[in-house]
């Protein structure tokens, strides 16, 4: 099925700002929610559908990585290793996060009739955690361990919050249904039943492990794959590894988001690395070999005599590896001649030889085109390798 632009699903112009786009949400989304349009499926699939495109739109990142690349560029890429898959830009948050951050409380919708029940089986939140790793890492991939503090399920009830031998009795005061109900001038107002906070049962005797809560929070040790490629801002969805659900929903998914340490030498755009490599000024002149630092070493490569200084050399598939296996990226090594600070007398004389023999300095100063000289090395180098 092809999904709809996220601009035109909000009715906003690709030039809309922030609160343009907040404000036609937050219109959208009164109007197809499902609690004001029971048993409506479009509505519900339209109100789905809102709330996809503003986590979108609504952030600037992946607003941008939406506005170059489109759906492709916001939604989870699949494949990889056991126990995750390595979800880049995977949408974080649900529905009720970015209701509930917009309105307050989702207690707005619940008003007249109809509300959600509340306290039936719910998904447990989703985690994040921030995780840096070396430059090397994210080349080569890695295996490492996490801890996390997380609400688990309680073992001793299995989750449900009475003590062994007891089991919850239904609410009294909502008959199980969890909301109670209210003549408010011409409405009749359910709220979230304040007996049993929306669970609609009652623990006599709570579980002395977790008293009554059904969850406990547990320090949980996590080994992490993290794939060779990965770049800043990817984010690995550990599914299943979030907060325990309640009332037997599932639980959560774990987002380890990646930070990469810079590398002392490579720059890195897309799978590509660029670096400098300070030479002197004899090996461009009368070519030679220069050592250009690669991921796994050193590689020795020929420079042809006359070589001009900010010259880029490529090195094809020295780059990064794509975090989706699609290939390796190029290393553009690009030649930086270096002046010697200081001269020994042996030096100092050869030099003043040379100088006698080159021709007298009459270049003319360079032309205005050259001015993307002066832009940098990353431009450049797109420029001459596309
Ligand atoms: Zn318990
Ligand atoms: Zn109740």
């Amino acid at each position: 099925m092809s999904k709809r632009d996220y601009y035109e699903v909000l009715e906003v112009t690709k030039t809309a700002t922030e609160s343009e786009i907040k404000s036609s949400y937050r219109k959208l989304a009164m109007k197809f929610h499902p609690d004001r349009n029971p048993g409506d499926q479009l509505a519900e699939e339209k109100f789905k559908e809102c709330a996809e495109a503003y986590a979108v739109l609504a952030d600037s990142q992946k607003r941008s990585m939406y506005d170059r690349f489109g759906h492709a560029g916001v939604s989870s890429a699949t494949g990889a290793g056991a126990g995750f898959d390595p979800s880049v830009f995977a949408e974080f948050g649900d529905f009720a996060d970015i209701l509930g951050n917009m309105f307050g409380f989702g207690d707005l919708f619940g008003g007249a009739g109809g509300g959600r029940r509340r306290g039936g089986p719910q998904r447990g939140a989703d985690l994040r955690y921030d995780l840096e790793i070396s430059f090397e890492e994210s080349a080569k991939g890695a295996e490492t361990s996490i801890q996390i503090p997380r609400q688990e399920t309680c073992d001793n009830c299995k989750g449900s919050g009475a003590a062994a031998g007891s089991s919850p009795a239904a609410c009294p005061q909502c008959r199980g249904q969890g909301q109670v109900r209210f003549q408010q001038g011409f409405f009749t107002v359910a709220r979230t039943c304040p007996q049993c906070r929306g669970t609609g049962k009652t623990i006599s005797k709570p579980c002395h492990a977790c008293r009554g809560a059904g969850r406990v929070t547990r320090d949980r040790k996590l080994s992490v794959k993290i794939p060779a490629g990965i770049a800043t801002g990817q984010q690995l969805r550990m599914t299943g590894e979030g907060e325990a659900g309640t009332g037997g929903g599932p639980p959560g998914s774990l987002y380890v988001v990646v930070h990469v340490q810079e590398h002392e030498f490579f720059r890195r755009d897309g799978n590509n690395l660029f670096c400098e490599i300070p030479v002197n000024y004899t090996t461009v002149a009368l070519g030679g070999e220069i050592q250009v630092p690669t991921l796994d070493g050193v590689d020795k490569i020929k420079v042809p005599e006359g070589t001009q200084t900010g010259t880029t050399l490529r090195l094809r598939g020295k780059g990064m590896p794509d975090v989706n296996g699609r290939g390796v990226g190029d290393l553009f090594a690009t030649v930086q001649v270096q002046t010697p600070k200081k001269l020994t007398k042996e030096q100092r004389h050869a030099l003043e030889q040379l100088a006698k023999m080159l021709p007298k300095e009459h270049f003319e100063p360079r032309k205005r085109h050259d001015e993307q000289d002066e832009r940098n090395l990353f431009d450049r180098v797109k420029d001459m390798f596309g």
